[in-house]
């Protein structure tokens, strides 16, 4: 599924606050909140507020974005019970895998075994 309209956007409208979410952090660019069918024990997703599709259409401009968005992930593994390290995975678009097209970043941690 391809949406790109900010308003009807699912991540959109969770960083907007008008489709609740859990939480862990945020600021004036991100959002970051549990998935909701966590693939493992710790699955946060890391949001930019601002509407980017994925990492195909992200431009030179985002790079500080990005760049804050990963050094945000050993963090918030770390405070959200991945101790001992985390896998930092992100799709884009259809060929990847990616179902939500909003950009996100998933941390995904915790004991093994995972789903
Ligand atoms: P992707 O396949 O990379 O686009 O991942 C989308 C992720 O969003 C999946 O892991 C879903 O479980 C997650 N997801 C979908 N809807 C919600 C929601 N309302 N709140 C939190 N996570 C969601
Ligand atoms: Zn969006």
């Amino acid at each position: 599924m391809t949406q790109t309209e900010p308003s009807a956007c699912l991540f959109c409208r969770i960083a907007r606050g008008e489709i609740p979410s859990k939480r862990v952090y945020e600021d004036d660019d991100l959002v970051v909140f549990h998935d909701i069918r966590p693939a493992a024990p710790v699955h946060l997703l890391i949001v930019p507020r601002r509407h980017i599709d994925s990492l195909i259409t992200a431009e030179p401009g985002d790079q500080a974005l990005l760049g804050k968005m990963t050094l945000l992930a050993p963090r918030l593994a770390q405070e959200n019970g991945a101790t001992d390290g985390f896998r930092l995975v992100v799709n884009n678009g259809p060929g990847g895998g990616q179902e939500v097209s909003h950009l996100h970043f998933h941390v995904l941690g915790g004991p093994r075994p995972w789903r």
